[in-house]
């Protein structure tokens, strides 16, 4: 039997760090569970109640189930000169719902000196005393040791001995770090084999790298090759400066190349799929050329190639792309299988034939080509799906619309919008005003079709994201609009692409309600017949 290496996600951490990242706590939420479904064993949520956000990330995630992952709590060893039990910080980590505990703490001489003051000794004792007050209340407690590799280098019974007090406080896990991303693989790999060497048989070891020199990747698979057994990193190597270790590169080569068993091969198969999900949630451009996921990661250009690849794709790919999910296909999509249409519909609860799912299939790559990219857009996708199986009905008919938008002399910025649409063979003609076009145009349709779907009242649009696409073309460009909105219990997204940005809006908005209504109205069209027999 292989070995498993544990996955650690920081994505909703130290990916956070990035420049431009943010995302809203029911963002955090989808985040949380793409990365379960795709088998990661641990997720760290944040520092619990540093701020109201965090808070609330926690508290949604206390309510939330998983598969399988684990959530993990992150929080520093206590303050210098106060008992852990007394420390704030060590004990709102105690009193979070999360089983897993991660704490930081120092390891390298030249921070206590320069930076935090500690003398070496108190330090020991912050560490100890902190993982084993975690302890005390229950907690499984994971040790990431800050700047280990510098300080190993620098002093390396020091940095061991650091290690040694959080396994005499009671960690389960001790996590190397290469915080600065100053470290080379051979550095990693001496480091971490002695650390295994001294400590392998009392805890488990962890690494968790950056990728500043280049070698994020490279130094977490070292460490593993060395006998770590759980690799800390994030989605498409997001975080500060250059970036985390990338799980996405990471997870294949260890599982593929390596034999070590991380998740199942059904979990692999959704990489390409949960990185480009991610990435539309955290609004960043997939990187077409990223190892293992990207759109280029087995396109193939010139006739060799492509004569080769007919022959024995081995000649020309280091691995089967459909392992991680990819496609040698240009159009590469988590949708382009009829199986898996199939089974996302049943998921809804709707009923695909074949010829149905070869119709989506069809449809998505016909959209995905102009500009469509459904991973993010569930909601769309669905009525996409109800279209293709006659299951779809419109909210109403539209007449036409219009937007106005006026600046005035004293600076202020006035938005109107008028639409005229059909609802059960009405006319309706509605103006509303708004801070933008398409605020207008949501209250204005709202107002028009709210009577009648009242339910309409508790959706509400939570994320508004645009992406210009094909931005070399100048004015060839298009614009594609995503749309989260929820209703209080769930979270959908939809999308909307057009050369004209409010009418690619606009599609994203109609989706986004009528999206909405689907249970909704699913139980309304029940009812009628319900009501006949009473
Ligand atoms: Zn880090």
């Amino acid at each position: 039997m292989s070995e498993q290496v544990l996955l650690y996600d920081t994505t909703l951490r130290d990916g956070m760090q990035g420049e431009g990242m943010s995302l809203s706590v029911e963002e955090k939420v989808r985040v949380a569970h793409a990365l379960d479904s795709l088998g990661v064993h641990l997720i760290e949520a944040g520092f619990p109640s540093s701020n109201p956000k965090e808070e609330a990330l926690f508290g949604m995630l206390a309510d939330e189930s998983f598969e399988h992952a684990e959530v993990a709590a992150f929080g520093m060893t206590r303050r210098r000169g106060v008992r852990a039990e007394e420390d704030d910080a060590l004990r709102l980590l105690a009193s979070s719902f999360a089983p897993v505990c991660t704490l930081v703490g120092k390891t390298w001489a030249l921070h206590l000196e320069k930076v935090t003051k500690v003398d070496a000794g108190e330090n020991l004792a912050m560490i100890e005393e902190s993982v084993a007050f975690l302890r005390t209340r229950g907690k499984r407690v994971i040790y990431d040791a800050e700047h280990f590799f510098d300080g190993f280098r620098q002093d390396a019974d020091y940095a061991l001995r650091c290690l040694r007090a959080a396994v005499a406080g009671g960690a389960e896990n001790v996590t190397l770090c290469d915080t600065n991303g100053s470290s080379l693989p051979a550095q990693v790999a001496e480091a971490t084999a002695r650390v295994v060497a001294e400590l392998g048989h009392a805890v488990a070891v962890g690494i968790h790298t950056h990728d500043d020199a280049g070698c994020g990747v490279a130094n977490s698979i070292v460490a593993v090759e060395r006998g770590a057994r759980l690799v800390q990193g994030t989605m498409n190597g997001y975080g500060e400066r250059c970036g985390n270790a990338n799980l996405v590169s990471i997870l294949p080569a260890l599982q593929l190349k390596l034999g070590y068993e991380c998740v199942t091969a059904d979990q692999l198969a959704r990489l390409t799929e949960t990185s480009h999900l991610v990435d539309e949630i955290c609004n960043v451009a997939p990187n077409p050329n990223q190892p293992y996921v990207g759109k280029n990661a087995f396109a193939h250009k010139g006739g060799m190639h492509v004569a080769g690849i007919v022959r024995d794709a081995r000649t020309f790919e280091h691995m089967d792309p459909a392992e991680v999910g990819n496609d040698r296909d240009l159009l590469i999509s988590e949708l382009s299988g009829k199986g898996t249409v199939q089974a996302r519909a049943e998921q809804r609860g709707v009923q695909l034939d074949e010829e149905a799912a070869a119709r989506v299939v069809e449809r998505v790559k016909q959209l995905e080509h102009r500009g469509f990219q459904f991973e993010a857009a569930d909601g769309s996708f669905d009525l996409l799906i109800r279209k293709e199986t006659g299951d779809y009905e419109p909210l109403f008919r539209l007449e036409a619309w219009r937007a106005i938008v006026e600046k005035r002399e004293d600076g202020r910025v006035m938005t109107e919008a008028t639409i005229k649409i059909w609802v059960e063979g009405e006319r309706y003609i509605r103006t509303a005003e708004g801070n933008g076009p398409v605020n207008a145009l949501d209250r204005a349709l709202r107002s028009a079709i709210g009577e009648t779907y009242p339910h309409l009242r508790d959706i509400e649009l939570v994320n508004f994201k645009v992406r210009i696409l094909d931005e070399t073309k100048g004015t060839g460009a298009i614009t594609r609009v995503l749309l989260d909105a929820s209703d209080g219990t769930d979270t959908w997204g939809s999308i909307g692409v057009s050369e004209n940005i409010i009418e690619a809006s606009w599609e994203a908005l109609v989706d986004s309600l009528e999206a909405g209504m689907l249970p909704r109205r699913a139980e309304h069209s029940h009812r009628p017949a319900t009501a006949a027999g009473s």
